[in-house]
């Protein structure tokens, strides 16, 4: 924040990438207050209006948290300047807020101080809302304020020089510029097979070339004899099917979910008809003693003189490792525990270059994932037992490698193309190409986020922040005036029996001491009832007010349409109704039926 002061530069909007950037959040408020009366509620108002808040993991060891003491420690002297004191100030990043044995933890400060929140894609959103929903516990998980864009990758920097070149023959230029537009990638289809296949054998040659060169480094640094270091020149056949596994071996990837039936490997890794061979590329952190203990299991594993040259460990995981990887090996594996990956962005890298993709059906594969394009390992089930899911997973990825990516990469034409092979290649870059690209996602933070939130926040900063200060007031009045709202009945119309068709009219009548009808939103909330008792599917509909019966006691009316045959449910509930606030749901308040 001070450097981009230094530098004059004035952000409109701020996006928090992850939540170690969340004090921003703080210094912005800092900023406000200096030399001027608002209060820190109010100031709050207009920073949160122009914060994005992206979360990136479902994994609490990969969330800061600090305790009490270190944040006493380091922000003392801050409190003041924010107009809080310590317990106002701790609150901010406790999860429960009256819990003062709980750490600060950067995710709930930047939450908390950002109207719009994400997660990376459609299936880590409902991990977020779920995970997150402490934060909003009167909130249906469904309807915490959190929405998902999935990340996507910079295409161009991605792709190997070779494919570029064949691309730039065959697509129009767009496709550098706006990878986007869908039609663009059509242009795909025109690529001869044999000359794309001719652009794959060129990556995956260089790509054993590299890694025999790397090998050596790596065996030359630890010291290995003279003989050892030249077995680096025999690893890997340039001609082989080559499967790629690189990242963070954080435990729930499971880096060593293909050794769990080592005899089963083996089978498949002796084969010399159809020869297949592994590179797994990766770094555990210090402190991660599973994760390394994974990585030891593969190196290991890669001893044994019948599988050193199919199976390579490459040390030092980084960004060019990852470049040659993904550009030169025919598929990429994933096999991380359902739920765990929030998108997982190595697998869009690969498929931008024709590299087949066979993966769990987690983070954005979900999305991208169709039978004509890669493999999904599993139908997306979650399982109690980790021990179980293990099993049958890794069951379930040596049937797709035995019965259908060796055969498929195999079955040639006489001029020993894999026809078929190819055809997936070309529908993976035309399908995920277009739509896991940064272009599409900076596209949709600025029409989802950006944009919504300069506007609200000029809004909100109008007239020294007038808009601001009485949205801080509306809520705090809201907030102490809560406990007293009461649904005292809700009245259906008519027998209740509907047709499908029909509408059910439905009546609600609402204590409101001291608020005033119009600062609420009444809804109903309504659905099937499902075989568990819920309401599935709801929808909202919105209540109109129709009169005051006496004191505070008001009656609100509305109607649900029957869509469907069978029971349905619906509740009814009192949100804020504040118009300016980013959702109802924001500042937590809601009244049940
Ligand atoms: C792309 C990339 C990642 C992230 O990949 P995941 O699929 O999320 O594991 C991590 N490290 C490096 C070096 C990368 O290039």
């Amino acid at each position: 924040m001070r450097a981009l002061e230094a530098m004059h530069i004035e952000p409109t909007v701020f996006h928090m990438n992850e939540g170690h950037s969340a004090f921003l959040a703080l210094e912005r408020i800092r900023v406000l207050l200096e030399n001027s009366p608002l209060t820190f509620d109010q100031a709050r108002q207009y920073v949160m209006a122009t914060n994005v808040f992206t979360t990136h993991t479902p994994v609490p060891a990969g969330i800061d948290t600090f305790s009490p003491d270190m944040m006493s420690k380091y922000f003392q002297n801050y409190y003041p300047s924010l107009k809080l004191d310590e317990e106002g100030f701790l609150a901010l990043g406790r999860e429960e807020v009256t819990n003062k044995k709980q750490g600060f933890s950067m995710a709930v400060l930047a939450i908390r101080l950002a109207d719009s929140v994400n997660g990376v894609s459609e299936l880590h959103g409902d991990v977020s809302r779920k995970m997150w929903h402490n934060l909003w516990p009167q909130v249906p998980p469904d309807e915490v304020p959190l929405k998902h864009i999935t990340n996507g990758i910079h295409v161009r920097s991605w792709l190997a020089p070779d494919l570029v070149y064949v691309l730039d023959r065959y697509l129009s230029g767009k496709w550098q510029t706006d990878p986007t537009d869908q039609s663009v990638w059509e242009g795909v289809m025109q690529i001869p097979d044999e000359e794309l296949w001719r652009c794959h054998e060129r990556c995956r040659e260089r790509l054993v070339g590299w890694t025999r060169s790397t090998l050596k480094d790596q065996l030359t640094r630890r010291g290995a004899s003279f003989d050892d270091i030249t077995t680096a020149d025999e690893v890997l056949d340039p001609e082989a099917l080559t499967i790629g596994f690189a990242r963070r071996f954080a435990s729930y990837k499971r880096g060593a979910l293909l050794l769990r039936d080592v005899t089963r490997l083996q089978r498949l890794l002796e084969d010399t008809k159809r020869p297949i061979q592994f590179i797994f590329a990766g770094k555990a952190h210090p402190a991660d003693h599973e994760g390394k203990e994974l990585i030891k299991a593969i190196v290991n594993f890669a001893r044994n003189p019948a599988v050193r040259r199919k199976v390579v460990f490459v040390e030092n995981y980084d960004i060019n490792i990852a470049r040659s990887l993904v550009q030169g090996v025919d598929v990429w594996l994933n096999t991380p525990r359902r739920g765990m990956e929030a998108s997982g962005t190595s697998g869009m890298k690969a498929a931008a270059n024709g590299v087949l993709n066979c993966s769990i059906l987690d983070g954005w594969w979900v999305e991208g994932y169709a039978p004509d394009l890669g493999w999904a390992i599993g139908r997306g089930e979650s399982y109690a037992d980790g021990n179980t899911q293990d099993q049958l997973e890794s069951q379930a990825l040596y049937d797709i490698l035995e019965k259908q990516i060796i055969p498929l990469f195999y079955k040639r034409t006489v001029d020993n193309i894999p026809r078929d092979w190819i055809a997936r290649m070309k529908m993976c870059m035309r399908k995920l190409a277009p739509v896991f690209n940064t272009n599409r996602m900076v596209h949709d933070y600025t029409e989802k986020f950006y944009i919504p939130a300069d506007i609200r926040g000029r809004n909100l900063a109008a007239d020294n922040l007038d808009r601001s200060i009485k949205l801080a007031k509306a809520k705090e009045m809201l907030r102490q005036r809560w406990g007293g709202i009461k649904i005292v009945g809700v009245h259906v119309a008519g027998n209740g029996h509907y047709r499908v068709g029909e509408n059910m009219q439905v009546e609600a009548l609402i204590d409101l001491p001291n608020v005033d009808p119009r600062e609420v939103l009444v809804e109903l909330y309504a659905g099937p009832i499902t075989a568990t008792g819920e309401i599935g599917a709801p929808k909202i509909l919105r209540m109109d007010y129709t009169k005051q019966i006496a004191g505070a006691r008001h009656v609100f009316s509305g109607q649900i349409e029957c869509r469907t045959s069978g029971r349905q449910g619906f509740a009814v509930r009192v949100l804020p109704g504040e118009e300016d606030m980013a959702t109802p749901f924001e500042p937590g308040l809601i009244a049940w039926n």
